[in-house]
């Protein structure tokens, strides 16, 4: 039985690039939406409730970060946004309203793919979508037995290395940025004090990475946060 393509939403001003993704999105088999205003993109959604939506953050009519916080009253459709320019600044503030991964622009289409598909899987282990068992490479994690290993060797961490590790195995293969970390592991009056996550990455890269300069699982993302990395980096 041949079942339903997922039906992708994409809201995008420039008509050349729009075109081309719809192109590239269809030959992936993907049913295609399309939008060239945050207005337009809005009714879209609600009306035709889309499996995931990528979203332009520079738009004609409504700010993109105003489109990802309307749509995110009442909906956990998951978000991949385009940033033209590539300001960490902007990309930072849609995580922080609710977008779950972002690409910037020109990006290849083999990227693109594979955060489509990234999310749609996590959407589909939803609900009790939280991972308890990961791993990638060398590195195992059970999080209920509070388990750690790189290879044969227990890696030991303390309760804060933990939690962060455990923040980042819930969102694997997706970008979660400073302010998030700070709130989920140390609580919302820390979201400033950015000298810890530095600190305590830095703790568990020398306890987890082989190399800890050339980080093969903990991921940066420069000026927006940490990635745990789903596929073993070479
Ligand atoms: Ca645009």
């Amino acid at each position: 039985m041949k079942t339903t393509a997922p039906l992708l939403l994409l809201i995008e001003d420039d008509p050349q690039f729009r075109l081309l993704l719809r192109t590239t999105l269809e030959n992936q088999d993907y049913r295609v939406l399309t939008a060239a205003t945050g207005r337009d993109g809005l009714d879209e959604a609600r009306n035709q409730r889309p499996n995931l939506l990528i979203l332009d953050l520079g738009l004609p009519d409504i700010d993109g970060q105003e489109v990802i916080r309307r749509l995110r009253i009442g909906s956990e459709v998951p978000i991949i946004v385009l940033s033209a320019r590539d300001q960490e600044s902007d990309i930072t503030q849609a995580l922080d309203n609710g977008a779950d991964d972002y690409l910037t622009k020109p990006f290849g289409t083999a990227e693109l793919m594979s955060r489509i598909k990234a999310l749609l899987r996590r959407v589909a282990k939803l609900p009790g979508g939280a991972q308890e068992y990961f791993q990638v490479g060398e590195l195992k994690i059970e999080l209920t037995k509070r388990r750690v290993s790189v290879g044969e060797r227990e890696v030991h961490l303390t309760p804060i290395e933990f939690r962060l590790l455990s923040v980042l195995v819930r969102n694997a293969g997706f970008v979660v940025t400073h302010r998030q970390l700070l709130e989920k592991v140390w609580g919302a009056s820390y979201v400033e004090h950015s000298h810890y996550l530095r600190i305590y990455m830095g703790q568990l890269r020398h306890k987890i990475e082989s190399d800890p300069a050339r980080p093969r699982y903990l991921l940066t993302e420069a000026g927006v946060g940490y990635r745990l990395s789903e596929e073993e980096i070479q």
